[in-house]
């Protein structure tokens, strides 16, 4: 195995339990991954098998009870919150199944604004923003707000702006869940291709396995360990 620093993504014995009652629910019992920069991967397991908690732990929005996540090669388990969100923010983009995008902004700046919190001067974020969305085929439609846009066109947006700051990770929830299969098709196409063209690593969780089965490998969670699927 190379070493853990040519990983974009590396869990170790990632164990998550929630307390129920007088018991302890045992979601993730050691789970095991290392995703490549460039490689994606998508999960496939059924509601409830913990898909959403392993995304939140590999996303560091939430602790495991044990193991290691590695960023980058970097263990980030111990580090201070403040270090762990400077982590998120820098290098992991989210996608969800709704795309939870600001109403009152237009799709340009919806991309633009996570740049400038990070610190690029509003002339930089914007001219990436503009490459991004119109790379995904959204170049006629920069000022447009969310509720004038499709859901499609609202997802490609989300994904323009989860990697708008150029992450090492991006980690996505069910990102066709809410569209049409067409429409599904054309979004994952440009996630996929994009996935690419960045060398970022993809997790993306999805029930749909003609989507899955595009994608560079796929795991499923049984009874809390992750297995590969060939
Ligand atoms: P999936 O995304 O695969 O549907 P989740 O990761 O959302 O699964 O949830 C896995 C299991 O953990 C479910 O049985 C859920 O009820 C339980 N669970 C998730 N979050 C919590 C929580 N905060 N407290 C207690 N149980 C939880």
């Amino acid at each position: 195995m190379p070493p853990r620093s040519n990983y974009a993504l590396a869990l170790t014995g990632v164990v998550r339990r929630y307390t129920e009652g007088v018991g302890a629910l045992e979601i993730l019992r050691g789970v095991d991954l290392t995703i490549s920069p460039g490689q994606s991967v998508a999960l496939v397991a059924p509601s409830g098998s913990g898909k959403s908690t392993l995304l939140h732990i590999a996303g560091l929005l939430e602790h495991s009870d044990e193991g290691e996540v590695f960023i980058d090669g970097r263990p980030t388990a111990r580090l201070a919150d403040a270090e762990r969100t400077r982590i998120r923010r820098m290098h992991i983009g989210f996608v969800y199944q709704f795309h939870h995008l600001l109403g009152e902004f237009s799709a340009l700046e919806n991309v633009a604004m996570p740049q400038m919190i990070r610190g690029l001067s509003h002339k930089e974020a914007n001219a990436r923003a503009k490459d991004l969305l119109s790379y995904l085929g959204l170049g006629a439609r920069l000022t447009h707000r969310p509720s004038e846009l499709s859901g499609g066109e609202q997802q490609r947006v989300a994904i323009a702006r989860a990697l708008a700051n150029a992450p090492r990770l991006l980690l996505a929830d069910e990102p066709t869940g809410n569209l049409d299969p067409k429409t599904s098709d054309h979004v994952f196409g440009a996630l996929t291709e994009l996935v690419q063209a960045t060398g970022v690593a993809a997790l993306i969780a999805t029930h749909n396995l003609d989507l899955a089965a595009r994608m560079d490998r796929r795991v499923t969670l049984r009874e809390g360990k992750l297995v590969e699927l060939v």
